[in-house]
């Protein structure tokens, strides 16, 4: 039988998350088991004391790139899949430099480059590595890449070239439930892609879809399947259907499980990145994961960008509220205020183990 956590368990749970304990599965079937309001919202608190204790009141700010909508595979909750009749873009690497000048004053600590598993990139691995050289001359930026599985080899020409950040979502690790919806890809080869990444000095990001048909033993099973990689960032975002998808119809969950996990990710990671996205319910749903536990606010673009996000839940508004000037206001309003490029670094030099240059980089305007 599941049984209650109470307040001071779950402060006592805290305490000794800050002095090194680790949560049992026991632990996490119990967090994930809470339903009832109070419970959560202390749940939250906690989370959020153990943030603070690493991080104070310091978060970090990744605007996004999303430059090539085409892709080659058939994920089923995926809005992009190659079956689905949309219009896509692929930008070149004129506006992808001009996208860079607009950020160099921007309270950014890292560029999101993201694309689809578009065969024009894959096929002919230099074109992205000129993308990845131009971002970095430009912006001088952290660069995190998001292309989907590479072969090993464009991986090390990727991160010689600038590429510091590998985001490679598994969405579940739970084998059953990956087959349904990374159809037809192989889970090995994206764990390996991103073991690989860390070996050879990136750091690397995974993440898992909620209220996809994952029960509480499935989502634990990703939890920890995350945590055997060790990624320096982690992630969990709502599954949201997609028009044109095979899972299109399913009804969407609220963002209570989302919000529940991040903390729980927190108890679990609690130095690490984990990221409050602006692509779900915009800048309102940033200050609910944020007092969930979470440090890093992703999926930033500029006011006047009509740039694609994963999930778009602006798709449809004609005003976007993900700009970085917005994002600082409200954090402010939170008590909380962009870290500097310095403390990024400090991250990303703990992460790899060696030191990262800064020199150059322009200063986060706090
Ligand atoms: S999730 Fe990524 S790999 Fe899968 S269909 Fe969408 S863009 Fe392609």
């Amino acid at each position: 039988m599941i049984k209650k956590v109470e307040y001071l368990d779950l402060d006592r749970l805290a305490q000794d998350i800050v002095n090194g304990r680790e949560l049992t599965d026991e632990n996490l079937r119990e967090l994930l088991c809470l339903t009832e309001e109070d419970e959560i919202q202390k749940l939250h608190y906690v989370a959020r004391k153990v943030r603070d204790h690493f991080f104070g009141n310091k978060v970090f700010l990744y605007s996004f790139v999303y430059f090539s909508t085409h892709c080659k595979n058939n994920c089923a909750f995926c809005y992009y899949n190659r079956c689905n009749d949309i219009q896509r873009y692929r930008l070149d690497i004129e506006e992808i430099r001009n996208i860079c000048r607009a950020l160099k004053n921007e309270s950014i600590h890292m560029v999101d480059l993201t694309m689809g598993e578009d065969p024009y990139f894959h096929n002919e691995p230099e074109r992205f590595i000129d993308i990845v050289r131009t971002v970095k001359d430009e912006t001088g930026l952290p660069i995190m890449i998001s292309p989907g599985v590479l072969d090993d080899k464009t991986l090390i020409q990727l991160h010689e070239n600038g590429a510091d950040f590998l985001a490679l979502y598994q969405e579940t690790h739970d084998r059953e439930l990956y087959r349904k919806l990374r159809v037809g890809q192989s889970f090995e080869e994206r764990v390996h892609a991103r073991e690989f990444a860390k070996m050879i000095g990136y750091c690397v990001e995974d993440g898992i879809l909620t209220g996809v048909g994952n029960d509480i033993e499935s989502t634990i099973k990703s939890l920890r399947g995350m945590q055997k990689n060790k990624p320096d960032m982690v992630r969990v975002m709502t599954f949201v259907p997609q028009e044109g998808t095979p899972l299109g119809e399913v009804s969407q969950e609220s963002s209570l499980s989302e919000l529940k996990i991040i903390s729980i990710l927190r108890l679990m990671f609690p130095d690490r990145l984990i990221p409050a996205s602006l692509d779900l319910e915009g800048i309102d749903g940033m200050v609910h994961r944020l007092n969930a536990g979470a440090n890093v606010v992703t999926s930033i673009i500029a006011a006047n960008s009509s740039l694609e996000g994963v999930v778009n839940y602006d798709r449809n508004l004609e005003e976007r509220d993900r700009d970085p000037k917005s994002v600082v206001d409200r954090l402010r309003t939170m008590g909380m205020e962009p870290a500097s490029q310095a403390d990024f670094k400090r991250i990303r030099e703990k992460s790899t183990g060696k030191p990262v240059g800064i020199v150059g980089l322009p200063e986060v305007h706090a």
